[in-house]
């Protein structure tokens, strides 16, 4: 097999383009992907502050490391957020590999750190507040990582979500015909009030060819899936969409650039009407169609049950109303050696989840 551009050996080939690439030719290749993807859905503009939301899984650091490459060009400043979910053995060992990741390249990196910025940890929120762990988990991802754009001045935040990820959502919302949520899958969500632009700069990469762009870069990443994964349903339709791919190549990019040219429009007034009628919520100020919003619901849920825990540990009787703490958010630039928290993989694959607010 030989490289389509050099005719040197290849080292990975790309069934759906029909091409085979070595190494350098097949790192020009994601470049030239990724950067038509931002020119051609007008992603990030000259100028713009970037926020890439970083797991230590392959596909967040390979799009770090591709917005970096472009960034020259783009005239654009890209650094990274890390938010630790508190999972484990494995959210510290994904938080080791983002910290390693922007350590050895002198990048900054903003930390937040559930547990200890907000008192729960996705597991114990989760069962706190009666939501699936995914649903906990996306609900503060969404809340998270748009607060620390808007409090850091960024412009735009970053996500990870490859072909693959966007191909398993879009068909479990097509298999349930979920309105709303087929509105607001798009690679490109507008700012608004209280809501920075979002963007998936990775939409027409598939997971492969991240894990092999990170094995050419030398980009060490954890391998692992999160385990509160473990046979939900985005890894199932995953496997159903491989099979499909496996027998007929390009299947999972036709699917989703179709829906995206000549689907989403029909859904996008259904995703428009849930950002109306957003008011700020009485707790920090996002917006919200409640009071309190989802966030600050689940933050209060989840120190209400660990003080009912306390209580019932110390024999007292259980009726502990909680106060809800200001956040605190730790810059990595600014604090160097300070960084114990856990982390996520899924900051750049969140399984879907039903939200309050649909950004
Ligand atoms: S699988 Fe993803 S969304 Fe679910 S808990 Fe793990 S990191 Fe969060
Ligand atoms: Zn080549
Ligand atoms: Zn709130």
């Amino acid at each position: 097999m030989k490289c389509g551009g050099c005719r040197q050996p290849a080292v990975i080939d790309v069934r759906r383009h029909n091409a085979a690439f070595c190494g350098p030719c097949f790192v020009r290749h994601c470049r030239e992907q990724v950067r038509r993807t931002i020119h051609d859905l007008r992603m990030i503009a000259k100028g713009d502050r970037v926020l890439v939301a970083v797991s230590g899984g392959k596909d967040s650091l390979a799009l770090w490391d591709l917005l970096l490459d472009l960034a020259g060009d783009l005239s654009i400043e890209v650094d990274g957020l890390y938010l630790g979910l508190g999972i484990g053995d494995y959210s510290d060992e994904s938080g080791r590999l983002a910290r390693r990741f922007a350590d050895e390249r002198g990048l900054r990196l903003v930390e937040i750190d559930l547990p200890t910025d907000h008192g729960f940890a996705v597991p114990e929120g989760a069962k706190a507040a009666r939501r699936a762990p995914c649903s906990a988990c996306g609900l503060s991802k969404r809340h998270l990582f748009n607060q620390a754009a808007l409090d850091g001045g960024y412009d735009v935040v970053a996500t990870g979500h490859n072909l693959d990820d966007e191909a398993a959502v879009l068909l479990g919302n097509v298999l349930r015909w979920d309105g709303e949520y087929l509105g607001r899958q798009f690679p490109v969500l507008p700012a608004g009030e209280g809501f920075v632009r979002k963007v998936k700069p990775l939409v027409r990469v598939g997971e492969r060819e991240m894990a092999a762009y990170c094995v050419i870069r030398g980009i060490d990443y954890i391998v692992d899936e999160c385990p509160i994964a473990a046979g939900n349903k985005h890894l199932a339709y995953k496997e159903v969409l491989n099979d499909l791919e496996r027998r007929s190549p390009g299947t999972k990019a036709s699917f989703v650039s179709g829906f995206f040219d000549r689907a989403h429009e029909r859904f996008a007034g259904t995703a428009a009407e849930s950002r109306e009628g957003l008011r700020p919520c009485a707790s920090c100020g996002s917006p919200t169609p409640g009071e309190i919003c989802a966030f600050c619901r689940l933050r209060s849920q989840a120190g209400s049950a660990r003080a009912a825990d306390a209580s019932r540990a110390a024999g007292a009787p259980v009726d502990t109303p909680v106060a809800i703490a200001s956040p605190q958010r730790r810059d990595r630039a600014a604090e160097p050696d300070t960084h114990t928290g856990p982390t996520d993989r899924g900051a750049a694959n969140p399984a879907p989840d039903p939200i309050e607010v649909n950004r």
